[in-house]
């Protein structure tokens, strides 16, 4: 992009660079998300996979979210290259955990390019990003609760039947 269209950007130009890593960051929860539902597909647990397929959209969505946003305030949207994604899992644990981690790291993410667009008074981009900070308290509460009540069934014999029934209500909540 040249200098005149930087300039003419809706948004900062250091938005536009953190949101394009996000757009990143988005589309590698994605496709970690898929690697999830394969585990689940071939360790027995079908309606986890669910869940899985489910999120891998969602997050395909979060992304097509900011690409657009960057669309229509002029900027140049990336699309991104993914790599590195993780198909081993130790349990079910393991894998609601990664999951975890995830959405984690994208809250941190995203709560570090509301603080530097509040900081350059970048209040498009700032109020753009309202709905993905509400949207990551739902995403951690769902998978937090999910391991709770890993926690409480236990992996062992009828456990692990019981983990993957329970996920049926988490599917529409998510
Ligand atoms: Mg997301």
């Amino acid at each position: 992009m040249n200098d005149i269209a930087r300039q003419q950007l809706s948004i900062q130009v250091e938005s536009m660079d953190l949101l394009n890593g996000q757009i990143k960051m988005e589309a590698h929860a994605s496709a970690a998300y898929l690697a999830m539902a394969s585990w689940c597909e071939q360790n027995g647990f079908f309606t986890s996979a669910k869940f899985f397929f489910k999120q891998t959209e969602e997050e395909r969505e979060h992304m097509m979210k900011i690409f657009n946003f960057l669309i229509d305030t002029g900027g140049s949207p990336i699309s991104p290259e993914i790599s590195g994604i993780n198909h081993e899992f130790s349990s079910i644990k393991d894998v609601f955990e990664s999951a975890l981690q995830h959405e984690v790291k994208v809250t941190e993410s995203i709560k570090n390019i509301v603080k530097k667009a509040r900081a350059s008074m970048d209040i498009t981009t700032e109020r753009f990003l309202d709905w993905f900070i509400l949207e990551q308290v739902e995403e951690e509460n769902t998978i937090r609760d999910i391991l709770d009540m890993i926690e409480l069934t236990g992996m062992e014999g009828v456990g692990k039947q019981m983990i993957d029934d329970s996920i049926e209500k988490w599917i529409e909540e998510a």
